[in-house]
This record gives structure tokens, sequence and C-alpha cells, in this order.
């Protein structure tokens, strides 16, 4: 029998939501440990003591001194549109990810996330597109191409920046001029964590 007749057998299987007080094994803010110690932070995510989650690679370098707590909601809307509730239609733009943003943002798609089933929806052009969708760290040759891809776009708009290279530059990079609206930490995030931080730029509660 193939994957798809045993899917049907088997029923949906799509993720589940976290629950309240519930410890999610992805997606992660660093917490500061009891003790002190001297950690070398390639990015200086930490500085006198406090985490900067937009510079953060989550290396794990800083361990045991600092330490991931399991929240999945490591993410911030600073403004959504509730026009998007019924149907929101995203355009992800790669501007020099490593993969590993792009590759998260594909499983929203797959089986498990579905993100269909919240009005979510991918578009191929900037020209139906309600929020564009950043990832990476923005190349010379990309940054006139990513102008161009907001320009294109009709309003209101939203601008989602995905990881820690789309959102501060990373390592290498510095960040891009357009301003974002949702910024989803993360390097790179947890699939659920995107789509938790898409369901609420449109206006939605989960
Ligand atoms: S996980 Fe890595 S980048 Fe993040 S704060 Fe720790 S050392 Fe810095
Ligand atoms: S944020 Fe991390 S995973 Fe995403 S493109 Fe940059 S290096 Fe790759």
């Amino acid at each position: 029998m193939n994957w798809f007749l045993k899917g049907l057998k088997k029923g949906i299987k799509t993720e589940r939501v976290i629950q309240k007080n519930e410890i999610a094994l992805w997606s992660t803010r660093i917490m500061k440990a009891k003790e002190n110690g001297k950690v070398s932070c390639p990015t200086s995510a930490i500085e006198n003591s406090i985490w900067n989650p937009e510079r953060c690679i989550f290396c794990g370098r800083c361990y045991p001194y600092y330490y991931p707590n399991g929240d999945e909601d490591i993410f911030e809307v600073k403004q959504n549109n509730k026009l998007f509730k019924r149907s929101f239609y995203v355009y992800p733009i790669d501007v020099g990810t490593c993969s590993g943003c792009n590759f998260e943002v594909k499983l929203l798609a797959s089986p498990q996330y579905d993100m269909t089933r919240f009005g979510i929806f991918f578009t191929n052009t900037p020209r139906h597109a309600d929020a564009l969708l950043v990832m990476g760290v923005i190349t010379e040759r990309m940054e006139e191409v990513l102008e161009r891809a907001y320009d294109a776009m009709p309003n209101p708009k939203l601008v989602i920046t995905i990881g820690t290279c789309a959102i501060s530059g990373g390592i290498i990079g510095r960040n891009p001029k357009i301003k974002p609206d949702v910024v989803v930490y993360g390097c790179p995030p947890n699939p659920y964590t995107i789509l938790k931080a898409l369901i609420k730029a449109k206006g939605d509660k989960l």
C-alpha cells in the first residue's frame, strides 16, 4: 500500500497545537542559568547578561550558562491586519539563505502543518500577495529585487522576516531596509512557530 492510501486509512495527522504551560521541544528562548560563566557568543547576542533574540544563531555555545526553555512563541507581531482573516497570501522571498529557513517554511504546506486549514496560502507573484516573507542574509543583487517585490504588492501589506539572517544579518550580513511587521526569531525557526506567527499576523487567534 502506498503512503497516500496508508494516510487515508489512518486519518488526519496534522501537528497538534501546544497547550498552555506545555513545553515545546523545538523553538526556544534562551534563559539565563543561576550560575554565571564566561560566554563567548559569536554574534554578541548576549551583552551585559541580556539576550537579544534578533542576533542569536542558536549555536548553543553559551550552554550551560544560558539554555533553551522550550518556548515556541518566539516571535513578535508588531502589526497584524484583520482584513486578511479569511485568506492570507504570502510571497516567500529568499534573499540569501543557507536553505535552512526556506526548508522550514516549505514544510508549512506539508500535511503535518497544513497552513491552508488556517486560510494561509503561498503565492508565486508579489502582485497577489498580502505579506512578503523574507528569509536570508541580504545580498547585493537581491536588495533591488526585494524592493521591487515590495513595491509590486498591493496595499495593505505586511512584511514578515524569518530567521536571524533576515532580522539582523546574522554573522555576515546586514538587515533589509524594509521594516518588518512580524519577526520570527530562530536559526532556523520551527515551522510550528512560523505558522503561529502567520496566524496572528492575519488577525486570528489560536
Ligand atoms: S546560542 Fe550562540 S548565538 Fe545564541 S546567545 Fe548563545 S552563544 Fe550566542
Ligand atoms: S537564519 Fe539560520 S537557518 Fe535561516 S538562512 Fe540564516 S543561517 Fe540559515
